[in-house]
Formats: structure tokens, C-alpha cells, sequence
């Protein structure tokens, strides 16, 4: 079947229909199509099967991706949703948001060789939601049932992933979450546009019958306490994610209408769910017909202006410190987002926010920024130019990254390492974190990072934890 494979010179790259801006940007629909059948099979026939694969080595999950992209194109979509689920619990997710630019596709051969990547995250979408569509994706049946228990904090990505596989070991598994449904910043966090939460909620209601209990609803440190978990289950694992927003150092930071990305991602996924929210019904977390500025150059950022967009915003502007080809969230978004109207001001640092008399704010002034020297990182420092500007506005939200809470605190157990930043400190080799029986995965460990990092680490975390009951059940080590 090679014959079907190594198509890129005839085939070209294409990715599936992406609806009209004037469309997509009045609704929180997702904004590409699925492939069709045929499409999805000739976008994988352009692989040439290299002996060395880098886009598996992009990809956290060392994803087989030839071997799928093989399985595809020959139309053995069965096998292919296999392959491609061996390594990934959720290769539907990762396919519709892995900054695929930056992981597998960015180094994929003929990408480099001028014909266009192959288009790896589409065509994993369109298998896994085909796997869906079929009925191939069915509840985890372990082989045996085991009596040792795993308790999870987190039913984010990387808590979720640990939760499967731990099930798949026939472990009894149970997952606590301070929100009212799982996903993490996949539900709350992450807009519709991006990724539709029925697609999340299909995964949970999977693990449910699976046999995975979750405790919604409960906060560790607050309804439950971590020496109790620590009692209660022979491993448990910490999968909080990061939550701890930075905030805009500049006078006028306060002022009524500066809000933190978060709260107002948040507002509007749960808007979108059906929960009542007051605050975006008075609204305050709301853009509607009104000017939006929004500070920040990452994901969060492009978030927030594209749902800006869709809340019926007067104008929306993005403030960021540097250029394009220096900002970190993706150039895909960016686009995106101007196809929809949003204004970018690159090298514009905020001064301060100006306030109305009654406290409102009216405007960000923004001093105009070049590019000097490379820091620490490697990264060329913005520094002013002496050039001030005001952008008027009537929103400001500040999506200037995340921070690791206090976990230490929070869960009163000053044993719990971390390292300067405040991310848990693990033995990599195992996620163990410096407390026995307990790991840790996903931005808790990293800081705010990627989806399918937390996937990965939560997988790696889970085998660990196996292994470690395994070991006590046989007896070779005593429990701790
Ligand atoms: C707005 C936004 C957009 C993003 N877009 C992308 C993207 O496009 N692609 C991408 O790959 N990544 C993206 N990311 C990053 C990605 O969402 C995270 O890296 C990923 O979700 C981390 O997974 P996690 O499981 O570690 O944590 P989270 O997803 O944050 O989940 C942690 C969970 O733990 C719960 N929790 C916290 N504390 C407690 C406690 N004390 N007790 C009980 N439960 C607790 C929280 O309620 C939450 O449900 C984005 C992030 C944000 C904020
Ligand atoms: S999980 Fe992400 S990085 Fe890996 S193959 Fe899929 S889209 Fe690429």
C-alpha cells in the first residue's frame, strides 16, 4: 500500500474549510469544518513515511504519527483511531488546539523540504471524532478489577489522562475538582471557537462510566484535606493546574472595568454552557458594545479578543510588549483574530490606565517599545522609545500569564517541595513529588504550559503510581 503514501507532490496541503470571519465571529461555534472521508484520506496520503519521524519527535506524546497517517490514507480508520489513541487520552482535543506549528507540523519533513506540512492535528481530529461518530469509543472495561485506590486533585487534561490509564489498570480512581464539572481550562478556560465543550464532556461522561468517581465541587486545602487523601487512597496525585494571575503593575490597575482574563473566559464558557452568570448579565464581565483592550500577547490573549469579538464589542485592541515573531501565543490565532477584526498594537507596553472621577476606566496609555538587547532567555528585552500613545477604552483585561498558587499553604504541608517559581517540585523520572505516594503533573509542575504536555504527564505520572502499588500489593515495599 506504499503506492497510496508519499502524495505530497501531487496532493497539496490543505486544511479542512475554515467558516467566512462575518460568520464564525457572531457565535462561539468552532471555526473549521471536519475533513470529509476522502479529504482526510488524500491529506494523510502526503506523508513520506521517513525512516526518522521528527514530527514524533515534535509531538510530547511521541505520537506514531506515520503509522496513522498510514492506517488513514488507506482508509483503515479503525486502526488508525487505535494507533492514535495508544499514546493520547484525548487526540480529538489535541488535533482541534496543540499549537501544532510549534510541535509535530513545525518540523515535519516536507514541510521543510517547501511542499507544506502534512496536516497532522486536522487529520487526528477527523480520526478520533470519526472513532466517536462510529461507536468505536466505549467505556474502559479493565481486565481485572484491583482493591488499591488512586485519589486524583485536578480533572484537568492532566488529571483526567492519569485517571484513565490508572482505570485502564483496573485501579478504583477518584478524581476532586473545586469546579462544578471537569476539564479544567479545557471547560472554563479555553472559548467554544477553540474547542466546543460537548467534545469535553463527552470525555468525562466516558470516564464516569468507566467507573471513575468524581467529587466536584471540592476544593483540597478547603472541603477536604490533603493528609486525610493522603490516608484515604494508596497514591494520589496533584493535577492543579495553575490559577495565580499576574497582575499589571502600572497606576490605574484597579479601576472599575480592569479585569482578569480568567474570570472573564470563565463567564463566558459558563454563558455558553447555560449557567446563570449575574456578573455577565450586569455587565461587568460582558464586551458587549463596548471598546476592549486586552494586555497580553499568549493564548490567553487571543482568547480573550476573539471572544471579545463575539460578545459584540464596539473595537477590540491588543497591547503586546514585543513584535509578532516574538510573541508566544500562536501565529495561527493571531490571524484568526485579525481576519475578525481585532487591531493589533505590537511593542506597546502599558504606563497606566486612566480612570474616569468615579473610578471607571477611559483609556490605556501605552508607551511605544523597540526591541534591545537578548536577556537571560535569549529573548531581545523591549525597552521604550519615548513615544507615548492612549487607546480609548471602557474594558481592560489582563492576560499577562499565570502563576502556581501557594500549594504548600493551600494545602497546609510546608513538606510539599517547590521550586523558586512556585511549581511543585518533582523527581521527573517518576512525577513523585517530595512527599511519599504523592505526584504531581501538568502546569503544576511546568507552570502554564500546554495540553498536551499535562496529557503527557499525567500519563507518565500514572505509570509511575502503578508501578508503586504494584510494588506494595507484592509486598516489596511496605505503604506509605
Ligand atoms: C485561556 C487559555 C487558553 C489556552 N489555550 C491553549 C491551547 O489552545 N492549547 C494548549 O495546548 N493549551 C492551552 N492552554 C493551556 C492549557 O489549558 C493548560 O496547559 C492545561 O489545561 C493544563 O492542564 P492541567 O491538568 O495541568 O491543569 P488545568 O487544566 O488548569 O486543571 C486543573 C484543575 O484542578 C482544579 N483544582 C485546582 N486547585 C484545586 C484544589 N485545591 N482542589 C481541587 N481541585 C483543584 C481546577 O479547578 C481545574 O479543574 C490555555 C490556557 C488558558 C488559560
Ligand atoms: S498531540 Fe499535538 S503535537 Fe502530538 S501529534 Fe497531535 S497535534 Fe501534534
Amino acid at each position: 500500500m506504499a503506492e497510496r503514501m508519499l502524495q505530497f507532490t501531487k496532493v497539496s496541503r490543505s486544511m479542512p474549510d475554515k467558516r467566512p470571519a462575518p460568520a464564525r465571529a457572531v457565535d462561539f461555534d468552532e471555526i473549521y469544518a471536519e475533513f470529509s472521508p476522502d479529504a482526510a484520506q488524500a491529506q494523510a496520503s502526503r506523508c513520506s513515511q521517513c525512516g526518522v519521524p521528527f514530527c514524533q519527535q515534535g509531538c510530547p506524546l511521541q505520537n506514531n504519527i506515520p503509522d496513522w497517517l498510514k492506517l488513514a490514507a488507506e482508509g483503515r480508520m479503525e486502526e488508525a483511531w487505535r494507533v492514535s489513541s495508544a499514546t493520547n487520552n484525548m487526540p480529538e482535543i489535541c488535533g482541534r488546539i496543540c499549537p501544532q506549528d510549534r510541535l509535530c507540523e513545525g518540523i515535519c519533513t516536507i514541510e521543510q523540504s517547501g511542499h507544506g506540512t502534512v496536516t497532522i492535528g486536522s487529520i487526528e481530529k477527523y480520526i478520533t471524532d470519526n472513532a466517536w461518530n462510529e461507536g468505536w469509543v466505549q467505556p474502559i472495561k479493565p481486565p481485572r478489577e484491583r482493591a488499591q485506590s488512586a485519589g486524583i486533585i485536578g480533572a484537568g487534561p492532566g488529571g483526567l489522562a492519569a485517571a484513565e490509564q490508572l482505570r485502564r489498570k483496573g485501579y478504583q480512581v477518584t478524581v476532586y475538582d473545586a469546579h462544578d464539572r471537569g476539564g479544567g481550562l479545557l471547560m472554563y478556560g479555553i472559548p467554544g471557537f477553540k474547542l466546543e465543550k460537548d467534545i469535553v464532556e463527552r470525555r468525562i461522561a466516558r470516564l464516569e462510566a468507566s467507573g471513575i468517581r468524581f467529587r466536584f465541587n471540592t476544593r483540597v486545602g478547603r472541603d477536604v484535606q490533603l493528609p486525610a487523601l493522603r490516608t484515604e487512597y494508596d497514591t494520589l496525585l496533584i493535577a492543579t493546574g495553575v490559577y495565580a494571575a499576574k497582575d499589571l503593575k502600572c497606576p490605574g490597575s484597579r479601576a472599575e472595568g480592569v479585569l482578569a482574563a480568567l474570570d472573564y473566559l470563565t463567564a463566558s464558557n459558563r454563558k455558553g454552557l447555560g449557567d446563570v452568570v449575574p456578573a455577565f448579565e450586569s455587565g461587568e464581565l460582558n464586551a458587549e458594545g463596548k471598546r476592549v483592550v486586552v494586555i497580553g500577547g499568549g493564548d490567553t490573549a487571543m482568547d480573550c479578543v476573539r471572544t471579545a469579538v463575539r460578545q459584540g464589542a464596539k473595537s477590540v485592541t491588543c497591547l503586546y510588549r514585543r513584535d509578532r515573531a516574538n510573541m508566544p501565543g500562536s501565529q495561527r490565532e493571531v490571524q484568526n483574530a485579525e481576519e475578525e477584526g481585532v487591531v493589533f498594537e505590537w511593542l506597546a507596553n502599558p504606563d497606566a490606565i486612566l480612570d474616569t472621577k468615579a473610578g471607571k476606566v477611559k483609556a490605556v496609555r501605552a508607551s511605544r517599545m523597540k526591541l534591545g538587547e537578548p536577556d537571560a532567555s535569549g529573548r531581545q528585552s523591549p525597552v521604550k522609545t519615548g513615544e507615548t500613545f492612549d487607546v480609548k477604552a471602557d474594558l481592560v483585561i489582563k492576560a499577562l500569564g499565570f502563576d502556581p498558587e501557594d500549594l504548600p499553604l493551600l494545602f497546609d504541608e510546608p513538606a510539599l517541595t517547590v521550586n523558586r517559581w512556585g511549581a511543585v517540585r518533582v523527581d521527573y523520572a517518576t512525577m513523585q513529588t517530595s512527599l511519599p505516594g504523592v505526584y504531581a503533573a501538568g502546569d503544576i509542575v511546568r507552570g502554564a504550559s500546554l495540553v498536551v504536555w499535562a496529557i503527557k504527564d499525567g500519563r507518565d505520572a500514572a505509570e509511575a503510581m502503578h508501578k508503586s502499588m504494584k510494588a506494595m500489593a507484592s509486598g516489596k515495599v511496605a505503604a506509605e
